[in-house]
């Protein structure tokens, strides 16, 4: 491949939100990828939080490539057996009511703000308002943008869809005042992922679902990318014991193939009828085979409890390399099982990114001084080891 041909078609041809690509990748496999000088690269970022299963998991392709084989798609008009099968399991082994499909995570929240507002219409009430948190991220489309607590990707695009508020994480007194009698939701994520890896506490998350039970408001909790095991539990709201109306799933649900799920109570699924909410290739046939064998082979693997263990190791192997190279570099490591943010003490997060990918590691960076670790919840120690390792040369060369 011509990388120079290539950055030049890429910024004649794309559309500019995206900057232009240094490492182009061409394959992975397990916990690595593969670039197009054939490099390979530990991948502990997977997709950011999606390819949860490793790449191309011989689980999740064979299914795949015989769903492709068989019917690709055939419209809401008609049955698709999986489907039913993967939304039947999805409310079994989280006991939610009803399951939506979609093909992202945009459009998985997007559909909770629809079905929050619609279920406050038919109670009666003026319920209209979505409060969410200052420092969220809750996706791209206008309405999603607007439920975005953060003003730099909002610029730009008013007028925004009305009534939405936002709170400071964590904030108690500030939650207690936002929420009030004109509330429908209020909508947070457990740990707050674009946001730079900001748990929400326990007793924040307990007093957001007392003040929606006060006043009739509903609880969604958007779980794209805590969701699906990387915290150690299947939901990362599991951890405080507190159960929202609505979650929300995307990212790892299909291992990389696109699709987003909607997960509810049946008391408020109820509002919905025909015609109330649709997607052309929302739970398509390839998307469903695609997430029934990533449940499956996280069950088969013991994933969860994968991400829980080798969460604890990488934490103490952070913990150790901030009293060690990272000494003066690293301020806080902070996260829950296999979502690890990495506070640093100055603006060197993007070159520290660079120093790790030029020794065969990736990694995210969020903002200036904070680093995403995330990587596929199938590593071993072994894998863990040579990322820290890595990440110690990384920070001496700085
Ligand atoms: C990634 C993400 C989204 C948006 O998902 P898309 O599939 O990009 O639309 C929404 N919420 C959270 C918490 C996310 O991490």
């Amino acid at each position: 491949m011509d990388k120079d041909k290539m950055a030049q078609d890429f910024q004649d041809y794309m559309l500019g939100v995206f900057p232009t690509p240094s490492v182009w990748l061409e394959r992975g496999e397990g916990v690595h990828v593969w670039d197009s000088d054939g490099n390979k690269y530990l991948d502990f970022l997977a997709g950011i939080a999606v390819c949860s299963t490793g790449h191309c998991h011989n689980k999740v392709t064979s299914s795949l490539a015989g769903q492709v084989a068989t019917l690709m798609h055939c419209s809401n008009l008609y049955g698709i057996p999986n489907e039913v099968e993967l939304a039947r399991d999805l409310c079994m082994r989280t006991g939610y009511g009803k399951a939506f499909f979609c093909n992202s995570g945009a459009e998985a929240n997007e559909a909770s703000i629809k079905l929050a507002r619609k279920w406050a219409h038919e109670q009666g009430k003026q319920h209209v308002d979505i409060i969410t948190a200052q420092n969220s991220f809750h996706g791209r489309t206008l309405v999603t943008v607007t439920a975005t607590g953060q003003p730099k990707y909002q610029k730009g695009f008013g007028p925004r869809p009305a009534g939405f508020h936002y709170a400071p994480l964590n904030d108690i007194e500030a939650l207690k005042e936002a929420v009030g009698p004109k509330t429908a939701a209020v909508m947070l994520e457990p740990i707050q992922g674009e946001g730079g890896v900001k748990p929400a506490r326990d007793d924040y998350l307990r007093t957001a679902r007392d003040l929606c039970d006060d006043h009739g408001a509903l609880l969604i909790f958007d779980e794209i990318q805590t969701g699906m095991g990387r915290t150690g539990k299947f939901f990362a709201h599991e951890h405080a014991g507190v159960r929202p109306d609505i979650v929300t799933l995307a990212k790892a649900l299909g291992s990389g193939f696109p699709v987003g799920a909607m997960l509810s109570t049946n008391e408020v699924a109820k509002v919905f009828g025909p015609g109330d909410h649709g997607s052309t290739f929302g739970g398509n046939p390839m998307a469903c085979a695609a997430a029934l064998a990533t449940l499956e082979v996280m069950d088969e693997e013991h994933l969860i409890d994968n991400a829980r263990e080798m969460g604890d190791y990488l934490f103490m192997g952070l913990s150790r390399l901030q009293e060690g190279a990272g000494m003066g570099i690293i301020k806080e490591v902070r996260g829950k099982g296999l979502l690890i943010g990495v506070e640093l003490a100055s603006n060197v997060a993007i070159k520290l990114k660079e120093e790790a990918q030029a020794r065969g590691l990736l990694i995210g960076n969020i903002g200036k001084n904070v680093l995403r670790i995330a990587p596929p919840l199938i590593i071993d120690t072994s894998h863990v080891d040579e990322a820290l390792d890595i990440l110690g040369q990384a920070c001496k060369a700085l």
